[in-house]
């Protein structure tokens, strides 16, 4: 296992504005005092990680990621517990996620056990900045990533990769009470193709996405939501979240992988928890039709997406050239349960019968 050497900070953000920053923190606005940075070389393999106040890093303009993109990166949280205790959800399931991103992208696979001790490393050292338990849905923002930093113009997988954790307090995602969110149907973009990039996380899909985002607030949308780039018949996801269907005879539906969808580590978590609450889980091909005719019909009862940030969010309105239509008005019921079951495991509120807490600190 790596070992981490520490370069602690002396001019720490000060208690004050940390606890200014604390008391509504937004998302991803404002960093911890320190970041960690783990150096990788074709020829040595991995080098022992630093622990290094958090700041600018230093790039030559010829590093291959800020030409050719390859780069890629993982998000989940730290849980303030009642007693004190600081937990994340699963961080294993996002290393061996960040391994199989790096395979499809060319870059150097990070041991899991070497991800789960970035990370540790990081929280203790910025303990101060996981918000208090009680405090709502708060929690610490991590955000591991790794670049090529090589300093080389020809097109070929870098000798050199640098991976990095930054990390960021999150408040809520909803502030005024949990509202249903709309979704614009793109049919002008896509965000993966077959054989494409679509089941890893990098920055290249999050950039093929934006237009897509853009044209979503045109027409007045939260959000945007994509279908497979080669029929533009089945629902794929949203830019950054999954999609779940709930229906009323108790089904409970999501697309099933086909290689241009993110496997969500909540979208999983989702699968077992709605299987253990009775309902019947479904992972398959869902033509967009379905969602407009079972809304008609009544037939599905409530849509959701879910994602590590926004844990799991309502959907209320489909919008497409042509048309729309609304599932409900309110969060569905089901919806609600499972977000509260998730909610109370990552808060420490529910025994953890799954082994799915890790302690950090
Ligand atoms: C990260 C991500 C998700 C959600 O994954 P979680 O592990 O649940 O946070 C869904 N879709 C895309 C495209 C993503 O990048």
């Amino acid at each position: 296992m790596l070992t981490f050497t520490t370069n602690s900070r002396t001019d720490r953000i000060p208690a004050e504005e940390r606890a200014r920053v604390l008391a509504d923190p937004g998302f991803g606005k404002t960093m911890t005092d320190h970041m960690v940075r783990i150096r990788w070389t074709r020829d040595g393999g991995w080098e022992n990680g630093d622990l290094l106040p958090y700041g600018p890093i230093s790039l030559d303009p010829a590093a291959s990621v800020l030409h050719y993109g390859q780069e890629i990166f993982e998000g989940l949280k730290a849980y303030r517990h009642e007693d004190g205790s600081i937990w994340s959800f699963r961080p294993q399931a996002n290393a061996e996620r960040l391994q199989r991103s790096a395979r499809r992208l060319a870059l150097p696979e990070l041991p899991t056990d070497d991800f789960v001790e970035s990370i540790k490393v990081l929280v203790d050292a910025d303990q101060d900045w996981v918000p208090d338990y009680g405090t709502g849905e708060t929690s610490l923002y991590l955000r591991p990533f790794m670049i090529a930093s090589e300093a080389f113009l020809g097109v070929r997988p870098a000798n050199e990769a640098t991976y990095y954790v930054i990390a960021s307090p999150a408040g809520a995602y909803f502030s005024g009470g949990i509202k249903p969110v709309s979704l614009w149907l793109s049919t002008d973009y896509a965000r993966a193709g077959d054989g494409g990039t679509g089941a890893a996380k990098c920055g290249g899909n999050y950039a093929s996405s934006l237009a897509g985002q853009v044209q979503a607030a045109e027409y007045g949308c939260d959000q945007v939501v994509f279908l497979d780039s080669s029929t533009h018949t089945y629902i794929e996801e949203l830019g950054g979240m999954n999609l779940f269907f709930v229906y009323r005879d108790g089904r409970l539906v999501t697309p099933q992988l086909t290689g241009t969808i993110l496997e969500g580590i909540t979208r999983s978590s989702i699968l077992q928890l709605g299987s253990e609450m009775g309902l019947t889980v479904e992972e398959r091909r869902i033509p967009i039709q379905e969602w407009k005719d079972g809304v008609a019909s009544g037939e599905i009862a409530e849509v959701f997406a879910c994602g590590t940030a926004a844990v799991v969010t309502p959907v209320g309105t489909l919008k497409w050239d042509g048309g729309e239509c609304t599932v409900s008005t309110e969060p569905g019921e089901a919806t609600m349960k499972i977000r509260e079951t998730l909610l109370d495991l990552q808060y420490g509120k529910t025994a953890d019968t799954r082994g799915w807490m890790q302690r950090l600190v």
